[in-house]
């Protein structure tokens, strides 16, 4: 019950660092599944690739081994086809569905929110297969904890396994999936388009696909080659506004300095306190991953160097390996960044 062809699979899924890790954990579940991370939980907005990696992890693993018996499904069809049982009387053979499978892929797993019997069922679900070592991948739009309405001893199976985040792709990561999009419709489209459409959609990548889709049909209809100035036309209303919605590290270095309750002249200083580093090096980290400034522009507006922006970026994704508390504090920053 997934699709065959190949266009979810791990070779047309572009890498960046806005999902290496989801990828790279997809990759090795698909390699040895039940025993490299289980269960494997990924979170993110909308469109943002989870469950093309779903897919790809049930094609991987079908070819290394074609005997697996996998199941791939939203939470809501799991749902559905839990009441379907209960309607007709037939857990039984529902329980032997999904009890007797080498992988179970479950989508959207915030749909089980508030639904207290179908959660139920998945705990056992859950515990059954976990207990036989067979891998269970989970995707969701938040983090385990941030699912209210979920039973807190579903929530704790979920933190005890690998739980890992795709955000929105980095411009060049744009650029590559657009490039690829145009490479499998075989139509001529200059790359400055490419770039064009890259630079004014980025909140996520199926609306990315989709702005190249329509621009290349109403070409193709209407006769017109595609350049820039068509896709401004075509595109107007898709298009993002990011003059106001922008970001600049100006907010984040205010956000940053009342959060960690230090002053944004403290961040810009030279003290080298750990009070002060710390906010500094997530301002850092923040003003690359929320906009679309370079190293050295980053570097200049914090008074320091390319490389000091760099290792300060190192050392936040590293600490945030290690610490899951201090992840999620720079998580809730970077929420609230997003929202402002
Ligand atoms: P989600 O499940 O997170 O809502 P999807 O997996 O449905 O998102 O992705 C939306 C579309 O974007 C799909 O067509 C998918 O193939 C494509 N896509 C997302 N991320 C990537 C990527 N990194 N490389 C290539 N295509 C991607």
């Amino acid at each position: 019950n997934f699709p065959s062809s190949d266009r979810y699979s791990f070779q047309n899924f572009i890498v960046g660092d806005s999902n290496r890790l989801a990828f790279a954990t997809s990759k090795a579940v698909s390699e040895s599944p039940g025993f490299s991370y289980n269960p494997l939980f990924i979170y993110g907005s909308s469109g943002l690739g989870k469950s093309h990696l779903l897919h790809a992890i049930a094609q991987e693993t079908m070819s290394h081994n074609p005997y697996h018996r996998i199941e791939y499904l939203s939470a809501e069809e799991f749902s559905n086809i839990f009441i379907d049982s209960i309607q007709h009387n037939d857990q039984r053979n529902f329980r032997k569905r999904f009890r007797n499978v080498d992988i179970l892929l479950l989508d959207d797993v915030q749909f089980l929110k508030n639904k207290t019997k179908t959660q139920e069922e998945f705990f056992h679900t859950f515990n059954a297969l976990y207990s036989l070592n067979k891998q269970i991948v989970l995707t969701s739009d938040c983090q385990p904890h941030e699912l209210d309405g979920l039973e807190k001893r579903l929530v704790s199976r979920f933190e005890h396994g690998q739980i890992v985040d795709v955000l929105k792709p980095e411009f060049e990561t744009r650029v590559a999936i657009l490039r690829q999009k145009r490479n499998s419709m075989n139509v001529h489209i200059p790359n400055d388009v490419l770039d064009f459409i890259a630079s004014n959609i980025k909140s996520h990548v199926r609306k990315l696909e989709g702005a190249l889709v329509r621009l290349v049909t109403y070409a193709s209809t209407m006769g017109y080659e595609v350049n820039a100035s068509l896709a401004r036309e075509v595109l107007g209303g898709q298009l993002e506004n990011t003059s106001d919605r922008n970001l600049d590290i100006t907010a984040i270095l205010r956000q940053v300095a009342e959060y960690f309750d230090v002053g944004v002249k403290d961040i810009l200083g030279k003290r080298r306190t750990q009070s002060i580093v710390t906010p500094r090096q997530v301002a850092m980290y923040l003003s690359r991953n929320l906009t679309e400034e370079s190293f050295p522009a980053i570097a200049e507006q914090f008074r320091r160097t390319h490389a000091t922006v760099l290792h300060s970026c190192n050392a936040i994704n590293e600490q945030m390996e290690l610490d899951p508390s201090f992840k999620d504090k720079v998580f809730y920053l970077k929420k609230r960044l997003e929202n402002l």
